[in-house]
C-alpha cells in the first residue's frame, strides 16, 4: 500500500504572510448569490510570490526564462526530503554529508516547518538558503529546490545572491512548502504551477507521498 498522498501547500487565504512590501491576497465577491446575483463569482487578487509557488529564471535574471519555459517534469516525480539540523541556514558543510546528485528534486525540512507552519506574520528569521550552499547545488546541478518558507534566500543577508546562483543553475525554485508532514527520506512529489505567461513566478498546488526508504543518506 504506498503512503496516502499529504498536501504540502499552503492554503490561500486573505491575510495569508506575504513577503513585506508585496501585494496583500484579496477575494472580492463581484457577483453573490446570497445578495441576489444569478452566480457567486469571486476575484483573486495577489501576488505570485505567495503562499506555495514556483519562482522562474526571470525573477532575478534580466534575460531569464518566465513560468511558461518550466518543464511540467521538473514538478513531479521523486524528490528527497532533507531534514536540515541547522537552525539558522541551508550550509553547504551540512549539505555535504546527504550525498546529493545531479537532477535531483531536493525539499529542505528546516525548523520553519515547525515553527511557521501555522498561519501567522511574516518572520524575518526564516532558515534560508546561504550563499555557499547554493554554490554547492548549483555545482551538483539538481533540478529542482523546495523550502518550508516564502523564500530560498534570507530577508537580511544573501536572498538575492542565493536567488541569482540558483536560477542562473537553470534550477526550479519551489517555495512556500509545508513539509511538517513529510519525514526525511524519498518521496513521490507532483506539483503544477498555474500555466501564467509571461511572469517570473506561479502560484503552484504540490502534494507528495513518502516512499520506502532506500538510500539511508536521506
Ligand atoms: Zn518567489
Amino acid at each position: 500500500m504506498p503512503a496516502p498522498w499529504i498536501d504540502i501547500s499552503r492554503p490561500v487565504q486573505p491575510g495569508m504572510a506575504v513577503w513585506p512590501g508585496d501585494p496583500a491576497t484579496r477575494f472580492e465577491r463581484v457577483q453573490d448569490l446570497a445578495k441576489g446575483d444569478a452566480c457567486t463569482v469571486t476575484r483573486l487578487s495577489m501576488c505570485v510570490h505567495a503562499a506555495t509557488h514556483l519562482d522562474a529564471p526571470s525573477h532575478f535574471l534580466p534575460d531569464g526564462k518566465d513560468m511558461t519555459a518550466m518543464p511540467i517534469e521538473t514538478g513531479i516525480g521523486r524528490a528527497r526530503v532533507i531534514g536540515i539540523e541547522n537552525a539558522k541556514a541551508v550550509t553547504a558543510a551540512e549539505l555535504a554529508g546527504h550525498g546529493v546528485r545531479k537532477g535531483e528534486r531536493l525539499l529542505f525540512q528546516t525548523a520553519n516547518s515547525q515553527r511557521l507552519a501555522a498561519p501567522g506574520p511574516f518572520a524575518e528569521d526564516f532558515v534560508s538558503i546561504a550563499e555557499d550552499a547554493a554554490r554547492y547545488l548549483a555545482e551538483k546541478r539538481v533540478r529542482l529546490i523546495g523550502v518550508d518558507y516564502l523564500s530560498v534566500g534570507g530577508f537580511h543577508d544573501d536572498g538575492a545572491a542565493t536567488h541569482r546562483i540558483l536560477l542562473e543553475a537553470g534550477i526550479w525554485l519551489l517555495e512556500g512548502l509545508d513539509l511538517s508532514g513529510l519525514s526525511p527520506g524519498p518521496v513521490e512529489l507532483v506539483c503544477l504551477p498555474l500555466r501564467l505567461v509571461g511572469t517570473e513566478g506561479a502560484p503552484a498546488r504540490a502534494v507528495a507521498r513518502q516512499l520506502a526508504r532506500r538510500d539511508r543518506r536521506a
